[in-house]
């Protein structure tokens, strides 16, 4: 798969990061952690997987992982509502209105205009290029304005310790965590940030 503009979000090679993560027994329950721990490992008491962010395009080496997120780009755009492609602000300056382009994959509907997903927006200029070079969007989209998001959790692979032992074994992957749902979020690994859209408009 070969894109001529590598999106924003992608995350490069030398940016990968693959520091050992084990369980450790914390008060009464086995908590998942990275071996060298670091405060900012963890928000709102969730792991999040370790991934460099390289902000000089020139530093960024190696092959593009065409399908492994960088997750602090991902969480950029989602927070300012940047555009996965080029990294520049996605709000139409005239409406007020994010561009959202989204697959039936990525989204979970939550109510009549309002819905889940990890995608971030796309900028108006760079629709065309996304629904021209990405295979999924090919497959199937809607294009949305959506008037506005809260950030509602995080995707996250969940592990099990091995019996006996601290290590982990990977149970499920891409499990949706809401920052309030308790369970499941000490043996949790989050890999993306994950918004609630609101005011949700399908653009014919
Ligand atoms: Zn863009």
């Amino acid at each position: 798969m070969t894109y001529s503009i590598v999106p924003y979000t992608i995350a490069y090679a030398n940016e990968l990061v693959s520091d050992p993560i084990a369980f450790e027994r914390h008060a009464d329950e086995m908590r998942l952690t990275y071996l060298k721990p670091r405060r900012r490992d963890w928000v709102h008491g969730i792991l999040h997987a370790r991934v460099l962010d390289l902000r000089d395009w020139q530093d960024r080496r190696g092959s593009e992982r065409m399908r492994k997120l960088n997750r602090l780009r991902q969480e950029l755009c989602m927070d300012r509502a940047l555009c996965q492609v080029c990294g520049h602000p996605a709000t139409d300056p005239l409406t007020g209105r994010i561009p959202w382009l989204l697959t039936s994959t990525v989204l979970e509907q939550t109510g009549p205009d309002s819905g889940r997903t990890n995608a971030p927006p796309t900028c108006w200029t760079c629709i065309p290029k996304a629904l021209e070079q990405c295979p999924m969007l090919q497959l199937d989209y809607t294009l949305y304005t959506v008037a506005g998001r809260t950030s509602a959790g995080v995707l996250a692979d969940l592990y099990e310790p091995l019996l006996g032992t601290q290590w982990p074994a990977l149970d499920k992957r891409n499990v949706f965590i809401a920052w309030d749902a308790i369970r499941d979020q000490a043996r949790a690994l989050a890999t993306c940030r994950v918004v609630e859209l609101h005011g949700m408009k399908a653009v014919s």
